[in-house]
């Protein structure tokens, strides 16, 4: 107490102008202090500052990506679209998309990829029981992946991460569940993954989701209604054959009879005309027409022929010998390769043996009248569970797409008169049907295929 009386008196001693200065250089002192402070807080301030507009930046860009991506349905579009953004946003080399190929798969594998150099498709896959998966699905956020390499022990997929994706892997979860494994490969600066990319890619991870999510709804969707198309014009278009078959069958039925009887008198024209030679030359043309008639009629009522053939046991191969030794001369003399696809083994099926027969000398007599000045024959066999499919392949110039859907319709020809009946394949179709098959054409790069598929006898599946 003594001493601060003391320091006071010794103060009140120094002239009033000193007092000032001094206080003025104590103020001056805190003032810089807190100018200081204060520079301190605004930089911080700034920095804050231009932390929150690079977010809502980020927050903005989410939203017009997440908004695009939810307007883009096509799923692969959609896949390219997401990668090539996280690429730019991240500034990394190269990233690819792991979902799993159909529904609980069991195993993500690559949808995607896109960016600079490959990734090795057929080696990279995540099984969804594996360590890895299971702590993605529970992370439930991007990570690094030197951190997960650090912290577990991984089996398999370790080596798939060093090896080629020692960057950043984003669980891509949708209602809870892991559909999908986003891995990007390293920043194209060689540095670290920062704060702001992982935010950036858990957000954009989230929305993804939920896109790719509805672009596979939508696709399965497209893919049901557009089977569901094709079936109701294939059974339209079945039951429109089979219309047509039936009535253009009864109609021959019913020539037939007529046809017979103008025949036998014909016989009796030539007995009464005596060697008459005119009478005898007008006598056969009617008779080579009635013939061709006669054809005609037989290959009609085969549509409608109610099974009468008995069914068999049959082997196909041998069945395609038989016709290939019939159309030797015809395939020889068009210059025609043969290719055998078939005769390893037998494939039985239960059959009308001459009804295949004529449906596969049919489609031999068309692919060699595609082919006049030459080509390659193939005839195919595949068997697979339960069904045979037989593959007839020409070289020819194909089936113009337009009339492809009227091919199998009776009287459709495209040949000239007196060539085509244009019956050949309304027959096949009928008789294939009988057998409780099916047969199809499609062009092909190199020509036309016929397809017919036939159950295969009930011993004989899979062998
Ligand atoms: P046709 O042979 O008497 O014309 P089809 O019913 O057998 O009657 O065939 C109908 C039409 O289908 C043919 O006229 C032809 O236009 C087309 N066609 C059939 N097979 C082939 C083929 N292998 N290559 C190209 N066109 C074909």
């Amino acid at each position: 107490m003594a001493e601060t009386r003391k320091t006071k008196s010794k103060d009140s001693k120094r002239p009033r102008s000193a007092r000032k200065a001094a206080a003025v250089e104590k103020a001056t002192k805190s003032a810089a202090g807190d100018i200081s402070l204060l520079q301190e807080k605004i930089t911080s301030l700034t920095a804050i500052n231009r932390q929150l507009k690079r977010k809502i930046f980020d927050l903005y860009t989410i939203f017009e990506i997440s908004r695009n991506f939810n307007a883009v349905l096509d799923y692969h579009t959609l896949l390219d679209s997401f990668i090539l953004t996280s690429l730019a946003q991240v500034t990394a080399s190269k990233a690819a998309i792991f979902l799993e190929p159909g529904a609980n798969a069991g195993v993500f594998v690559i949808a995607k990829h896109k960016g600079s150099g490959r990734f090795p498709t057929s080696k990279l896959a995540f099984r969804s029981n594996s360590e890895l998966v299971k702590y993605l699905a529970r992370l439930n956020r991007p990570v690094q992946v030197q951190e997960i390499i650090q912290s577990h022990a991984l089996g398999d997929e370790r080596r798939i991460l060093e090896d080629f994706i020692p960057g950043l892997l984003v669980p891509l979860v949708s209602q809870s569940r892991l559909s999908g494994i986003f891995a990007i490969a390293e920043k194209m600066s060689g540095r670290d993954f920062q704060m702001d990319d992982v935010e950036f890619m858990s957000i954009l991870g989230n929305q993804i989701s939920v896109a790719i999510e509805n672009a596979r709804l939508y696709e399965s969707e497209q893919l049901t209604a557009r089977q569901l198309r094709a079936t109701q014009e294939q059974l339209v278009q079945s039951e429109r054959l089979a219309a047509l078959g039936d009535m253009s069958a009864k109609v021959a039925h019913e020539i037939n009879n007529p046809l017979g009887i103008i025949k036998n008198y014909l016989l009796l024209i030539r007995r009464a005309a005596d060697g008459d030679e005119q009478i005898d030359d007008y006598v056969e043309v009617v008779g080579d027409e009635i013939d061709r008639m006669a054809r005609i009629v037989s290959e009609l009522m085969d549509f409608h022929r109610p099974g009468g053939e008995s069914f068999q046991r049959v082997d196909l191969g041998t069945i395609l010998e038989d016709v290939l030794r019939l159309m030797e001369r015809k395939i020889a003399s068009n210059d025609i390769e043969l290719i055998r696809g078939f005769g390893l083994n037998p494939v039985h099926v239960n059959a009308a043996p001459d009804n295949l027969k004529q449906v596969f000398i049919n489609l031999v007599i068309n692919a060699c009248d595609a082919m006049p000045h030459g080509g390659r024959l193939a005839l195919k066999l595949h068997h697979e569970a339960n069904v045979v499919r037989l593959e007839v392949c020409d070289t020819g110039p194909g089936i113009p797409p337009e009339i492809i859907p009227r091919i199998f319709e009776p009287f459709f020809t495209t040949k000239e008169p007196g060539r085509g009946t244009g019956l050949g394949l309304s027959v096949c179709y009928g008789l294939i049907k009988k057998h409780h098959g099916t047969i199809t054409y499609r062009n092909i790069e190199t020509g036309g295929c016929f397809e017919i598929i036939l159950p295969t006898a009930k011993d004989d599946n899979g062998d």
